[in-house]
């Protein structure tokens, strides 16, 4: 079968310099899917050029006229819901199921910032000693946006969406891993009322087409979705040009289970926040925590709930997990199983290859920590894997949930007001959810504290990354 090419979008053209193209490999199979051409950085520039061009009529365009692209796009992508799906499920290894759900909340987020981008007159002071103020927003220019493997379409439409709501151009660089849905995306634009060179992507690796976009002197505010690792040398990337960036990094959320929680449900959501997405989640609640006086009842259902998740074939709909993302990430979320074996933790369940010959399966693992300090605890593993330690007061479980570098989102379960309240505000992290889990809402920011990034998302934290604030102040 011939596989499908991956290639750059430049001013609505499908554009392919690079003459060795390389293979993209689906982890269901663990065999390619795709061939992918690397835009080296003369490609990035001419995408750059593309975005700069296309800004000189995009940023006058009314923000009625807007709406009505962004939400005709939410339409394209609602009737391409099937194919965006299993584009993404062959490239990510995520269920069907799951990926048909994030390519409908990708069409959502389309529609939601072309109702957001109404919704922000400009503002007028009035003084009595004879001056007025304007204070007026306006788009940044030409934006360059990265982001992740792990949910391509959904956190790229996030960024796409709030940067042309805002009447900014911009070049996108997805994860090589997958690209394949973020392909599909590109043809749809292409065939919306968008203007060619609005949305450009360039595609390759990090360190080629990544660094080429980050330091290109075209790009006036730079917005990433990745790694804590790479964060930091996209910050530094933009401190040489002194451009804003707002960085969407890792995370190691505590996930509290209190006495007085609702059992059942208690039970359901941390299943559903520490495995959902393959627990290839930003925000997933991979640190679950457990008051020890249910310790082991709660246990007991978690490890049965655990073993019955079905791990399987992505295209499968019966499926609830997929195969994790590559070799290396199942080799490297092994090795922290061996670590934690080694390091006093007590295997509950998983970390067989769910009876399956090829690809990159993983039965879910839970493991017991003796120490939230072991690097199991510390560190992002951003996989299939949950540890759970055992605390006996409130104050203790909000210490350990904050005992961590990053901070970018926790969960409480408990039946008590005053718990949830004083967790609200003991825990330092950008997103707490109480009795629910992972649900959005698009007017909060997104994003985190500590190693968990700079800047927030969706909502008004587009709004300030993608515009500028200008004052005029006009006397009588
Ligand atoms: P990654 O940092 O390896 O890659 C992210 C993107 O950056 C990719 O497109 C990659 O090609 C690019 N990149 C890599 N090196 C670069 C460089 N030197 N210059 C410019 N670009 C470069 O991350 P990943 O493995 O793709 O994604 C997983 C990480 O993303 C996890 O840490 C996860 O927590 C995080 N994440 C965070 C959020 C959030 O909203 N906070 C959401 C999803 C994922």
């Amino acid at each position: 079968m011939q596989l499908p090419h991956v290639t750059s979008f430049i001013g609505g053209l499908s554009i392919a310099r690079g003459d060795d193209p390389m293979p993209v490999i689906g982890p269901a199979a663990g065999e390619p899917v795709a061939m992918l051409h690397q835009a080296d950085a003369g490609e990035v520039g001419l995408a750059v050029a593309s975005a700069r061009d296309a800004w000189q009529n995009w940023r006058n365009v009314s923000v009625a006229a807007r709406q009505t692209m962004l939400r005709r796009l939410a339409d394209m992508i609602e009737a391409n819901l099937d194919i965006l799906a299993e584009l993404e499920t062959r490239t990510m290894g995520l269920p069907i199921r799951q990926t048909r759900m994030m390519a409908d909340r990708a069409a959502g987020i389309y529609r939601f910032f072309a109702e957001f981008a109404g919704q922000h007159p400009e503002e007028m002071y009035r003084q009595e000693r004879g001056y007025t103020t304007l204070v007026a927003r306006e788009p940044v220019g030409v934006v360059g946006l990265i982001s992740p493997w792990n949910a391509p379409l959904l956190l790229s439409s996030m960024k796409i969406a709030g940067a042309l709501a805002f009447g900014n151009t911009c070049v996108l660089k997805p994860s090589e891993q997958t690209p394949l849905s973020l392909q599909r995306l590109m043809e749809l634009i292409t065939a919306s009322d968008i203007p060619p060179g609005v949305v450009n992507m360039v595609n390759g690796t990090g360190p080629v087409t990544g660094k080429a976009l980050i330091e290109h002197a075209g790009i006036d505010v730079i917005s990433f979705t990745g790694g804590t690792a790479t964060g930091r040398t996209v910050m530094a990337a933009a401190a040489q040009r002194l451009r804003p960036v707002a960085t969407e990094l890792g995370g190691k959320s505590a996930n509290i289970v209190f006495a007085d929680a609702d059992f059942e449900r208690a039970l359901d959501g941390t299943l559903f926040a520490a495995f959902a997405n393959n627990g290839e989640a930003c925000l997933a609640g991979s640190r679950i925590l457990i008051q020890r006086s249910i310790a082991d009842r709660f246990l007991a259902a978690f490890i049965d709930r655990t073993k019955a998740i079905r791990v399987g074939d992505p295209m499968n709909p019966a499926t609830e997990m997929g195969p994790v993302i590559s070799a290396a990430h199942k080799a490297r979320i092994l090795a922290y199983l061996d670590q934690a074996q080694h390091s006093g933790c007590k295997v509950l369940t998983g970390g067989g290859d769910a009876g399956q010959a090829k690809g990159f399966y993983l039965d879910p693992i839970a493991v017991l920590a003796p120490s939230n300090r072991l690097p199991v605890c510390q560190d992002e593993i951003f996989g299939p894997f949950v540890t759970v330690t055992l605390f006996d007061t409130e104050d203790e479980a909000f210490a350990i949930a904050n005992d961590s570098p990053f901070g970018l989102a926790s969960y409480l379960w408990t039946g008590n007001l005053g718990t949830a309240m004083r967790g609200m505000r003991a825990i330092r992290a950008g997103t707490t959810w109480v009795n629910t889990p992972l649900l959005r809402d698009l007017r909060a920011g997104f994003g985190g504290f500590g190693d968990s990034g700079v800047g927030r998302e969706s909502g008004r934290g587009s709004l300030q990354m993608f515009t500028q604030e200008k004052a005029t102040i006009i006397g009588d």
